[in-house]
Formats: C-alpha cells, structure tokens, sequence
C-alpha cells in the first residue's frame, strides 16, 4: 500500500510550496487509497520556532488536508515528532558503525574551520578532508573513554550513484567528488536531517517520497544510507520549484507566501489548493477550472507532473476565488457561511450607527448582485461597497457641492423622486423609466445629469458606482426612501 509523507521543519508559517507538497502527497495517497502522514522534522533545535507545529496544523486543517497520521492524531509508526524519536536513531546509528559505513569524527570545530578556511584560500568549495576515517580503534576507545565530543559520519561511497526520480527522470552524480564525508549524529546525540529523515521514512513503510525540488541534492546520499542499512529505497518524485513572474524563487520579498496571509485575505482554501495545483501538471487533464477535492484525486497522476519550475500567476488565485465564491452561493450550507462571515466583517468594519442591519436573505442577494464584480468577500466589504452596508453620513451642501444646483433644486428633486418612489412598484424597469420620467420632467430646473448626480450622491455618498436604478435596487426600497429623505440631511 502506498504510504506517503508530509515532513515539515517547524522553523515558521506553512509556506504555499509546502502546501502544495502536501497537497500532492495527500492526492496521491487518497488515489492509490493509501496512507497520509504528517512527520515533525525537528531535530535542528538552532531552527526551530516556538509555536510552529500549532501553525503548521492550524494551515493544514484550514485547507481541509487531514492527515491519516501524525502528532496528535496517532497512528502505529509514531512518534511522529522527531525530537521524541532519539532512542531509535541511537540504536539505527550502531549498525552503521558496526558494519564500517559510519564512523566518529573527533576533529574539532577550530580544525574545521582552519579547512574550510584554506579551502577558501585556495579557491576552492570548502569540503571535510574525511580525515577521522583513518584513525585507529585505540585511538578512539581513548578518546571516547575521555569522554571527547565527537560527531558521527557517513563514509561516502565513491562510485556514481544512478537512480530515477519519477518527476525528473534519470539522474547521476558523483557525491564523493564534491562533498566531504556528511554528519549523521551532532556531538549532543541529536541526528541531523539525512539520518533521521531515512531512519523515519523506513521506519514509517514510506513507499513515495513527494518533496520539493530543494530537497533533490540529497536524493543521492538518503541512497546510499538505505544501501548502508540494507534497507529498499522508496521512489523518489520531485517537485519543480515555484517562481516569480520575474523567474526568481518565490519569496516572501516578492509575495504573499505564508497560507496564513491567504486565509486573513479571504481567499477560500479551496481556490488556493486548485490554485497551487493548476501550475505544475500532475493531472489526467488541463486543470484550468475549479476540481472539488475528489475530482483532484480522481484525476491526479503522479506521472503527468511537469519537470520544469513553474511561474505562478497570482492574477489566476482571484480568478479561482471569484469561481469558488459562486460555488458557496449555490450550496445553502455554504451560503450559510457566507453570511456569517460577512457579518463578522461588518462587524468590525463598519460602526453600529451607520450600518444596516440586514437579514441573511438581504446579504445573500448582495452578495449574488456582487458575484462578476469582486474577487473575495473582502473586495465586498472595502471603501468602493461601503454605501450598501452603510448610510453614508451626509449634508445638503455636499449633494450641493457634487452638482450646479442650489439647494432648492436639490431639495426638489429628492422630495419628487422620494415620493414617486414610495408609491411605485420596485423593480429594474419600473425604475428606469421613472427616472428617464422624472428627469425629463424636471428639465427646466435641472440637467438631465445633475439630476442623478444629486440622486447618486445622496444614496452612495459617492460621484461613481453603478447606475442609479441598480444602487436603488440593491439597497431596496426602505433604504432607498430613508436616504433620500431631504429631512435626514
Ligand atoms: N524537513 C524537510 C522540510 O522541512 C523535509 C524534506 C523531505 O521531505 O525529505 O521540508
């Protein structure tokens, strides 16, 4: 069965490229109706971040990808969390000293730096000479009995290693030419990534291991460690990187990257998993529209995945947003939701004096008027909507100032429009024609565009917005008549 993993490092927020590896481990394992783990990889204590795990499952749960495993959940591989794993990396550690394929490192970090220094010196990539490789076994019975700090490494194998990574093909290198002899266990008996990272996924039955393209490099070593313990590799898959539109590393100096700041800007963790999906391939067909998570996992194939870095278009996040907006209006349950956060938005937005207070159904057939124009809920709430939320706090003189007209005219027009309103039917139509009406009737006093200027303002608060009609429609006909009542001015 397929066992896949998620094995972040808590050094802080759930980045959108860790999302979407989980996100791709998750499909997998829901395809091939396997497992989905979630694995803690925290044994670099100088990293990691006080409150990170909570983040990183808070993002998780938010985007609706439940781990099958991990901390706080159970499962029969755990622990899940590094840190609670130590006894078991001691004990793996020893078959590779026993069987000479990792050995004690006794140099000191001065020695250390002294190499990299002459290295440097020389021009050359700074690089551990494998030195303690050599020493006797006297040697170190002394010094352990010393109790001399020391750190274990791997005996780099020197031969090409050649292996298929199922996202980039045919791939081979020759480690030994390039790196020093790797640490496998810090001098405080805490295991660095490539330990423990192949001790776990062994240890968890990995069968797929789906990570980001920054972890291929150490593809070639986690090979060789399974080879020193004997144990079978997984298949390796790797994903290509995601960029800037300027081709640079996607970063926090160039973009939102934290799932968390999506979340605060309204974006529906759906629109963002297709989002993060629709860039890479990976799928039976074109992902261009919105997939439920079932259609993503029914058309999900591991080997569609693009082996190039992709350029992500954050214009299509909103494009996804607006589609999953409409969606949530069509479902009552959704919709429900809809209004609820809608409320709380107001809420704290817009102060009690000046909002309306509206029914479920009222915000409903806003937002359902709003669905082409805006791209979130947040576009809805913000500065250009405020006057279907809010009265917009008004004076004579500024419907005044907006227009060529005194303050008779003014008062006029509001009066005559104010009480055809309430005597008529309300609806598109009606409307407009009562309007084209009204104008035309009024033209010896007043142009034909002041005449609705004055009638804009005094609903809206505002020169632009959609056309008179439709704001009259939209805050209906209640409202409609209360703001343009000339008294409340
Ligand atoms: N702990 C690594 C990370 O933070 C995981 C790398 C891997 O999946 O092997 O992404």
């Amino acid at each position: 069965p397929v066992r896949v993993r998620f094995a972040p490092s808590p050094t802080g927020m759930l980045h959108i490229g860790g999302l979407r590896t989980a996100v791709y481990n998750f499909l997998l394992a829901r395809k091939k109706g396997g497992e989905f783990i979630l694995r803690i990889e925290d044994t670099d204590r100088s990293r990691f971040v006080p409150g990170a795990v909570e983040m990183l499952t808070e993002s998780l749960k938010w985007a609706g990808i439940h781990p099958d495993e991990g901390p706080g959940i159970g499962g029969n591989y755990g622990p899940y969390v590094q840190s609670e794993r130590l006894d078991i990396y001691q004990e793996n550690i020893k078959t590779l000293l026993e069987n000479g394929s990792a050995y004690r490192c006794f140099c000191t970090p001065k020695r250390l730096e002294l190499l990299r220094k002459e290295h440097t010196r020389r021009k050359e990539i700074p690089k551990y000479d494998n030195r303690c490789r050599h020493i006797s076994d006297a040697t170190i019975q002394e010094k352990l009995d010393a109790k001399t700090p020391h750190v274990i490494r791997f005996k780099l194998a020197e031969c090409v290693d050649s292996w298929h990574d199922v996202v980039l093909g045919p791939r081979s290198v020759e480690l030994w030419k390039h790196e020093g002899d790797p640490v496998l266990m810090k001098s405080d008996g805490f295991p660095t990534y490539h330990l423990a990272n192949v001790i776990d996924d062994h240890a968890m039955s990995i069968t797929h291991v789906l990570r980001g393209e920054e972890w291929y490099i150490s593809t070639p070593k986690h090979l060789q460690l399974y080879k020193a313990f004997g144990w079978d590799p997984p298949e390796y898959a790797h994903l290509p990187l995601l960029l800037n539109s300027d081709g640079s590393k996607l970063s926090k100096r160039n973009a939102d990257v934290d799932v968390e700041s999506y979340k605060k800007k309204d974006i529906f963790p759906m629109a963002l998993i297709n989002f993060i999906t629709s860039m890479g391939g990976g799928f039976t067909e074109q992902h261009e529209g919105m997939w439920s998570l079932d259609e993503l996992i029914q058309r999900f194939d591991i080997t569609k995945l693009n082996s190039h870095s992709c350029k992500v278009d954050f214009e299509r996040l909103q494009i996804f947003n607006r589609f999953e907006l409409h969606r949530h209006l069509e479902s009552p349950s959704e919709r429900m939701n809809l209004v609820a956060s809608v409320r709380s938005k107001l809420a704290t937005k817009y102060p009690n004096e000046i909002a309306r207070t509206l029914s479920a159904e009222e915000i409903i057939r806003i937002v359902k008027w709003a669905k082409d124009r805006i791209h979130t809920l947040d576009d809805l709430i913000g500065q250009s909507y405020s006057y279907i939320w809010a009265r917009p706090l008004l004076t004579l003189k500024d419907i005044i100032n907006e227009t060529e007209c005194d303050e008779k005219t003014v008062m006029t027009v509001l009066k005559n429009t104010l009480s055809t309103i309430r005597e008529s039917q309300f609806d598109a139509e009606t409307l407009n024609s009562l309007l084209r009406q009204q104008g035309k009737m009024l033209k010896e006093d007043v142009k034909f565009k002041d005449f609705m200027k004055i009638l804009r303002t005094s609903l809206t608060g505002s020169k632009e917005g959609p056309p008179v009609a439709e704001v009259m429609l939209i805050l209906e006909k209640k409202e409609t008549c209360l703001r343009l009542d000339y008294k409340r001015l």
